[in-house]
């Protein structure tokens, strides 16, 4: 029995695990590599995985870099099962058919250039079609259920509280007599954010395949960034301001909206126009909708009184590209959310350009912020940016929020490690989902306070389980 890392080794992209046991083939997430364009050639079938022997594959939860590259392989005939919690399984439809599109416009993009130099034209990564394969595979189930996966694989999907269906996975392999537990993060939320459950340890393990996105250090506490939050939109509305939020369309858009929709109930501040302006935090907004059971007391306990939805009556959706124009001509005080996360593409740049030059402008940022991204630039202070070849003026206030961030500090990650070592037994640990510096930082964490075995995986090295 054995586990091998294709991705996501000594960096946070490209999440995928061959699990070998019993003649069984199980692939555990295969994510996208992300970042940058030169990733592309790394999003591929490693030549060692060998699509027609694949038994089933499992999803611990539906970001593009645990399940981007799993159109590849129904394009090469997989046409075993999916299994995911209903959430994550709704929400990878979502996300793998926005990929699919993207796939698509950059290749027609592409081959535009292509032909000018007299080249052949490219096909894209992967079709629709493709996405639709994979979705018809999906096999819904149930959270802490052990659910036999293939012969000699039995797995428990466990809550992250990451994203809305996000699970840590307890895979039980067994061979002749030979019987281990295998725990695979995924990837783990922080305790107390917004819509989510906590996410729930294990206790017991003989391996654990730990993520280590911030194994180097912990976030500002959420208390403080939702106060810190609550004190730039009272000044900003105050002001009549216009605020731009570049966000990301699944998570955080809907934590933005719950502290917004308590801000207008607790009479923070009197509801003022908010624009979601982004057809995939539209839909993945509806998906939260649809799973109320996946939310945590807090939520639950608000709902009681009043669907949240009351609260928020001056959300306005604005799904086609027009509605998004005519935002433009509009005055505060009022905010719109709009895609990319980092500001590097999608309708937030247009935003930007109609509006960072203006004084009135507020621009929140709610998210990391990889180098050289237009966002990152903002929350350096840059007096002046590029957008779409013009040079934009910086007289915007930029504002810069750390705390609402989908993984677990370091403080968090030590702890759901240090449940498993309760009945005084160290699993252990291949650190994965990390850039060299977090990893070795918490892999040294972890030494000194467990005393575990700590070893950084390395991608498509197998782990022997012995
Ligand atoms: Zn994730």
């Amino acid at each position: 029995m054995r586990v091998t890392p294709f991705g996501a080794a000594g960096e946070v992209t490209g999440s995928a695990y061959l699990i070998e046991v019993a003649g069984s083939k199980v692939l555990l997430d295969f994510g996208f590599f992300q970042g940058n364009s030169r990733q592309d050639e790394k999003n591929v079938i490693p030549p060692q995985l060998h699509v027609g022997e694949l038994t089933a594959v499992v999803l611990t939860h539906a970001h593009l870099d645990h399940t981007g590259r799993l159109p590849l392989l129904t394009k090469e005939g997989y046409a075993g099962p999916i299994y995911g919690t209903p959430a994550t399984l709704d929400i990878t439809a979502v996300i793998l058919r926005d990929s699919a599109k993207i796939r698509l416009t950059d290749t027609l993009h592409d081959n535009r250039k292509r032909q000018r130099r007299g080249e052949p034209p490219l096909e894209p990564l992967y079709t629709f079609d493709d996405v639709d394969h994979v979705v018809a595979l999906f096999k819904p189930v149930p959270y802490e259920t052990p659910t036999i996966i293939a012969p000699g694989i039995t797995a428990r999907w466990r809550e992250a509280g990451h994203m809305l269906g996000s699970a840590s996975i307890e895979v039980t392999l067994e061979e002749n007599d030979k019987k281990r537990v295998v725990i695979f993060s995924g990837d783990i939320g922080q305790r107390g954010a917004a819509i989510l459950k906590d996410p729930q340890p294990f206790t017991k393990a003989d391996y654990v395949i730990l993520e280590s996105t911030y194994g180097d250090r912990d976030h500002r506490s959420i208390p403080e960034t939702v106060h810190e939050f609550e004190e730039i939109i009272k000044t900003a509305v105050a002001e009549r301001g216009k605020i731009l939020v570049p966000t990301f369309a699944i998570g955080r858009a809907q934590a933005l909206l719950y502290y917004l929709a308590l801000m207008f109930r607790n009479r923070v501040v009197a509801p003022f126009p908010i624009f979601l302006d982004s057809p995939m935090a539209i839909e993945a907004t509806r998906i939260y909708q649809n799973h109320p059971e996946l939310f945590d007391e807090e939520l639950q306990m608000l709902r009681e009184d009043h669907p949240l939805r009351e609260d928020l009556k001056t959300v306005t959706p604005t799904p086609t590209p027009d509605d998004s124009r005519a935002l433009n001509e509009m005055h505060g005080p009022m905010m719109i959310l709009a895609g990319s996360g980092m500001a590097n593409a999608g309708r937030i740049l247009h935003h930007l350009k109609w509006n960072l030059w203006q004084r009135e402008t507020w621009v929140l940022i709610v998210g990391y912020q990889g180098h050289g991204t237009l966002g990152r630039q903002l929350v350096d202070g840059a007096p002046e940016v590029r957008i779409f070849g013009e040079k934009i003026a910086v007289k915007a206030k930029i504002r810069s929020l750390g705390g609402f961030s989908a993984h677990a500090g370091q403080t968090q990650l030590m702890e759901w490690y240090g449940a498993l070592t309760a009945n005084g037994h160290s699993p252990k640990v291949y650190l994965t989902h990390g850039e060299d510096m977090p990893r070795q930082t918490l892999q040294e964490k972890l030494r000194a306070k467990f005393n575990a075995n700590v070893v950084s995986a390395q991608f498509a090295v197998p782990i022997e389980i012995v």
